[in-house]
């Protein structure tokens, strides 16, 4: 199988688009060369390259510095905006507190923090400086936060009062950490310093806002992202300056982004989508950009999209699939019309989602596939091309994407294979810290390993399958749980499903699903039965859920992905593992 029983959406030839997209396809592909890309960008001088001059200063310094590039709503429906030239003084600001702290090239500095401005002028004084941005998830507890610290042997954590006193105990072990920066948004917080604190008010009071960025070569180190930790323990992936090149191309050519777009990433720093999306892509490519300090609520996103006219919307997954649990009719009360693109990533779209997508706002979620190691997104359905639902689209041009088997030699095509990706590409992560013994792993016979199994059509849309580690055998048969789980959830009732295989002595493994359901459905023998039937009918039978539980929610990242492997423990009885990074609802 190599396409969903969901037809395909077809998109206008592009001379009848309104806006013209970004990418012409089978165009760019066929003559690419990364070079004419990389002449894009605003070299430093003497060859440098740094994120934060072409996200922020290069806008900056041209005709564009009165632009708003930040639109924040908090939490508290506070409004602020800053232009172009604002964002370059704060963040320049913040790199003169970190050089007169004493921090260097090289050096960690992390952040811990919600979506304030703040954060954004702490990330790009940190790039500017050339030290090394770790932002991390602020809904995480004390031990994820000393695990991170303590293995990048990070000087500075910026972070905000009651963060700062939720860490408390683990500071004394923090043994490189040599200063803490406290945010006090808008005087929240009546008693923001502990002992030993310094106040980001007071040393951004002091700081001037003129200040020259460090001359970063494009092989400097830049950011650093643990990544999710849905299959293990995560693992720090450090990326380079250069990263900035497929970033930008591809916020350009994946998301569609031009220049009067106002575009909303759903997507927390603490997450690599957080930053390549949530920072460089959209700055680069010079767009305005919504910050919402909250969390989700299908109502207050709608309301964001209606109220800040939003263009182009790039989400999750799962945080679709609660769009679609909060019931068709909530878009209807909102005025949706100035959307024009939205786009998805982090897990497989299942081709319901996209489907529904096209049905309630007129227009399909674009589905695209990258991980934290790759930096930029490296396969997508694109602006100008036609959707198959369930697909993750065609790979970005100048990447080079392969299916192969476990000798890792290239499989025909229509078959379920390793992923595989040939380096290098210019947001390929230079290392896992402190584990280049783990990062050599992933190199064979001259590709990287993604860790995912994928098929290819003869079209080359790829098809993903499933985590590696998640495939299930059963029967002889190898099942990829996101095959099941997009089956389960066509049923009327459900609204997210985590499909396992459970050991069996007979068929090895047997395919047990957790289906929570959507609101107004309740739990019923005769409701379990139906769902099993219809999964059977979808299915081939020796493919569809031998066992089926009710859950209330599904266990899943901060990242929004579903957890298998926890929900594999808890139904064997086994421990948990690293749960850092797990949401907590
Ligand atoms: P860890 O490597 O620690 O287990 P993780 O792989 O979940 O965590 P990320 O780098 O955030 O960490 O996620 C990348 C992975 O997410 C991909 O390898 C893939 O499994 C999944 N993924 C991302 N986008 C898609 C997509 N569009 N379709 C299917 N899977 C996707
Ligand atoms: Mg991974």
């Amino acid at each position: 199988m190599t396409t969903s029983s969901f037809p395909i959406i077809s998109k206008p030839a592009i001379e009848d688009m309104e806006t013209k997209p970004n990418l012409d396809y089978d165009k760019v592909r066929g003559n690419f060369d990364w070079q004419q890309m990389y002449d894009e960008l605003d070299w430093l001088p003497g060859g440098g390259l740094n994120k934060a001059h072409e996200a922020i200063d290069r806008h900056a310094n041209g005709r564009n510095r009165d632009k708003i590039a930040m639109i924040w709503e908090g939490k508290n429906g506070e409004k602020e905006t800053y232009t172009l030239r604002q964002m370059k003084e704060q963040s320049n600001k913040f790199a003169n507190v970190l050089t007169s702290l004493g921090i260097e090239k090289g050096d960690r500095v992390f952040i811990y923090m919600e979506r304030l401005p703040e954060l954004y002028f702490a990330f790009f004084g940190i790039l500017k400086v050339g030290a090394v941005a770790g932002p991390l998830f602020s809904a995480f507890g004390p031990d994820p936060v000393k695990d991170r610290m303590l293995d990048s042997e990070a000087k500075v954590l910026v972070t905000q009062p009651d963060l700062r006193r939720k860490i408390t105990p683990i500071i004394p072990v923090l043994f490189e950490l040599q200063h803490m920066v406290i945010v006090n948004k808008n005087n929240r917080d009546p008693q923001p310093l502990m002992s030993g604190d310094l106040s980001y008010e007071e040393e951004m009071s002091k700081a001037t806002a003129n200040f020259d960025t460090v001359i970063t070569s494009q092989y400097d180190y830049s950011i650093m992202h643990y990544t999710s930790g849905t299959t293990g323990k995560p693992k720090g992936a450090v990326h380079r300056h250069q990263a900035v090149v497929q970033q930008y191309a591809t916020g350009k050519w994946a998301l569609d982004l031009q220049e009067d777009d106002i575009y909303f990433c759903t997507a927390d720093p603490g997450w690599v989508t957080g930053t390549s999306y949530g920072m460089i892509a959209p700055w680069t490519n010079g767009v305005t950009q919504l910050i919402y300090e909250g969390g989700f609520r299908a109502s207050k996103w709608y309301q964001l999209i209606q109220d800040y006219n939003v263009t182009v919307f790039y989400t999750a997954p799962t945080a679709i699939r609660m769009l679609m649990k909060a019931g068709d009719d909530i878009p209807g009360r909102y005025d949706m019309s100035s959307l024009r693109f939205m786009a998805s990533v982090g897990e497989p779209l299942n081709p319901e989602a996209v489907v529904w997508g096209n049905d309630v706002f007129g227009m399909p979620f674009h589905d695209n596939w990258w991980q934290t190691e790759t930096g930029a997104i490296m396969c997508a359905n694109y602006a100008c091309q036609d959707v198959n639902p369930g697909s993750m689209g065609r790979p970005i041009p100048g990447v080079e994407l392969g299916i192969v088997d476990d000798e890792y030699n290239e499989v025909p095509v229509g078959e379920d294979g390793n992923l595989v990706v040939r380096p290098t590409w210019p947001s390929m992560f230079h290392t896992y810290w402190n584990n280049t013994e783990m990062y050599n792993s992933r190199f064979r016979k001259g590709w990287y390993i993604t860790g995912d199994t994928a098929r290819v059509d003869e079209n080359g849309y790829y098809w993903f399958v499933g985590r590696a580690d998640d495939v299930i055998n059963t029967a002889g048969h190898l099942v990829g749980p996101f095959e099941v789980e997009s089956a389960l959830i066509e049923h009327p009732a459900v609204a997210e499903a985590g499909v396992i295989g459970k050991p069996d002595p007979i068929a090895m493994e047997i395919v047990k699903a957790f289906v929570s359901l959507k609101d107004g459905y309740e739990e019923s023998t005769e409701l379990r039965r139906d769902i099993m039937r219809f999964s059977r009918q979808k299915l081939a039978a020796a493919v569809a859920p031998r066992e089926l539980d009710f859950v209330p929610t599904l266990p899943k990242t901060r990242s929004g992905k579903i957890m298998r492997r926890l929900l594999k423990a808890r139904e064997l009885g086994l421990p948990e593992g690293d749960t850092s990074t797990l949401e907590d609802d």
